[in-house]
Order: C-alpha cells, then structure tokens, then sequence
C-alpha cells in the first residue's frame, strides 16, 4: 500500500476544499473521496489508484431518499444500493433501478456500495487493473494492450484507437434510460448535469472518464416523474448468474397506448465506453406497434455502429438478443 492522508469531512465546505486540493489539475489525481470504498480501496491495494490523500465522506447527510414536491425522486449521493433497490417508491416506479442494482455485485458489497461510488465505478479491463500493462487509462501515452489482447469482456460501441474499455455499472445504465441528473457541488458553486453527458467518451484522451473537476463532489442524483402508466425492465447477459459484470445488459423505459409504444427510453450495458443510450433504437420503437418485428429492428439500429474486436464480435448479437428480450418481457407486464 502507498502512502497517503486520511481526513474526514463533516461538512460539504470541507470535502470539496479538499478535494480541490489537489498538486495535479486534471482529474484531481492525488485525492480521492471515499464513501462505501468498494471499487476505490481495491484498485488502491492493486496500486492503480494512488492518491496522496483520501476523504471520508460518510459523515455528509447525504442518506435520504426523497420525493420532491414537483413529482421527482431525490437520491443522496451516499444511499447504498441496497437500500435503494428496496426503497418502495423505486420499486413501485423506477424497477429498472431495483433491478439493475439488485443484479450488481454481491450482497455484501451492495450493502456498502453508494450511490455516488456507483456513478464513478471503473472499468474491469484486465490490463487496467495489472499495473504490469500498458494502459492509455491509467497512464496516457502509455498504449492499450487491449487492442490486441484479450478483449472479450470489452466494448463494442463508443470506442477509439486509444481505449476500448467498458463501462461496468449496471445502475448507471438504468439511470441513463431513467434520464437521471446528477447533481454537483464544487468550488464554483453548484451545477446539475443530465446523466448523458456526465460520462465521457474515450478519444484520445481515456484518463478523463467524467466532466467531474478537481475538489467536485456528487451530493445526488434526482429522477424525472415516472409517465403514466410507464413500464420498466432491466435485463442482463453475463457468464454466470451472480457476482459477474454483463457481456450484454439493457434497460427499457415505456409506455403502452392502444398497442403502440410511447416515450421510449433505451439504454444498453456492457458493450458500450459509456452507459450507452441508443437513440436509435427508440426512434425505432416510438409509436411502432408492439411486435417482434419492430424489437428486432431497434435492435439492428441500436447495434449498427458496433465496432468488434478480435474476441468480441460475439457481443453484436448477443446485445440485439437482450434487447429484443427486454422489450418483450417489458411490454408483456400486466
Ligand atoms: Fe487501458 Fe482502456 Fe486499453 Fe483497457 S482498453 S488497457 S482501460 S486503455
């Protein structure tokens, strides 16, 4: 383990002076808040994460699930997931999130696992998590030794010549079909960010994966008012049937009108350097009738950028089939 400071902060003036304290401009690289510790305290033990000083955020009322007055949820930065999963009002109106996040990890990691932690998980890439490897993410200009490696796991949709690695988080794909915003706090005051433009594409430059700044801090992430009637699932494809990240994953967001879909949400897991909204697919899908023919055809759209490498070609298809059974499993719910 590398050296560092531990602070604690009881008050949001305090974790985010200092958070901004860091040497490093870009990303804050030398500080790090730490909440649940799940991803962060492991890539620190495996000496890809190496910060100079490390922030207890836990003390921050950051804990609440709450309904606005105007309709919308507010979900704390620091709720666990799996309190989350299980809060009535996401199971009654947002299952895609109950379902996304009860099919994350294990148990004993959701019980830890935040919110905010969620949104700023990192990539499994093997070669990102082995300091041994040149990685473009961990260390820019250094090369990808995915690109010619072992890549099965890796993404199919937003990649570059620099990195092609997949975001991991099933919540945030749900959270992007929920057109979640992500609410921030920082030295220049606060800002809202709609999740779509929180995560980054890779480019050329891997190492900066969200618009977050040096000393910037999540406090929440609020859901729009569920639509009337609005119908929604989270399916996943991975290599076994607990504690595994997806190969494929999807997340549905509808509303049925005399047989006809409206106001469709599509988000994919799995394959994409982001959560992966597909506009495509729901211009596909809205105002089309429900048939397999019409799922089938989002699904060719969604996928028709798709850009395999040697060990996931396999993903093209598979990515179609999850969808295609996400959207007849979600549009045969009573
Ligand atoms: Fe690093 Fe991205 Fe290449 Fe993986 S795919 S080795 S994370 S640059």
């Amino acid at each position: 383990m590398e050296q560092f400071t531990f602070d604690r902060a009881t008050t949001f003036a305090q974790a985010i002076q200092a958070g901004a304290k860091s040497p490093t401009a870009q990303l804050g690289a030398t500080v790090r808040f730490v909440a649940g510790g799940t991803n962060l305290v492991d890539l620190m033990k495996l000496h890809v994460e190496t910060p100079e000083r490390v922030v207890d955020i836990n003390a921050l009322p950051l804990d609440k699930v709450e309904r606005q007055s105007n309709g919308t949820l507010r979900i704390g930065a620091l709720v666990r997931n799996s309190d989350l999963a299980r809060d009535p009002i996401v199971l009654r109106d947002y299952a895609v999130l109950s379902q996304a996040l009860l099919s994350g990890a294990s148990p004993q990691l959701r019980n830890m696992a935040t919110t905010g932690g969620n949104l700023l998980q990192r990539t499994r890439c093997v070669y990102f998590r082995d300091i041994a490897h040149a990685c473009n993410k961990r260390d820019p200009g250094s090369g990808c030794d995915a690109l010619e490696g072992h890549n099965r796991m890796l993404a199919i949709l937003g990649t570059s010549d620099s990195c092609i690695a997949t975001n991991p988080s099933d919540m945030n794909v749900a959270l992007t079909a929920l057109e979640a915003t992500i609410q921030i706090q920082g030295a220049n005051g606060n800002r809202t960010v709609p999740i779509g433009d929180f995560h980054l594409l890779p480019g050329t430059t891997p190492n900066r994966e969200t618009v977050l700044e040096p000393g910037d801090l999540i406090t929440s992430v609020t859901l729009p008012a569920p639509a009337p009637g609005a119908r929604s699932l989270y399916l996943k494809l991975r290599d076994r049937e607990a504690y595994e990240f997806a190969l494929a994953s999807a997340a549905v967001v509808a509303t049925i009108r005399a047989g006809a879909m409206t106001h469709v949400r599509i988000a994919l897991g799995g394959v994409g350097t982001k959560p992966w909204r597909s506009t495509e697919a729901e211009q596909a899908l809205e105002g089309k009738s429900v048939s397999p023919a019409t799922f089938r055809a989002a699904a060719e759209a969604a996928l028709k950028d798709a850009r395999p490498r040697s060990e996931n070609a396999f993903k093209v298809e598979l990515s179609k089939r999850c969808l295609v059974r996400a959207l007849t499993f979600a549009t045969a719910q009573a």
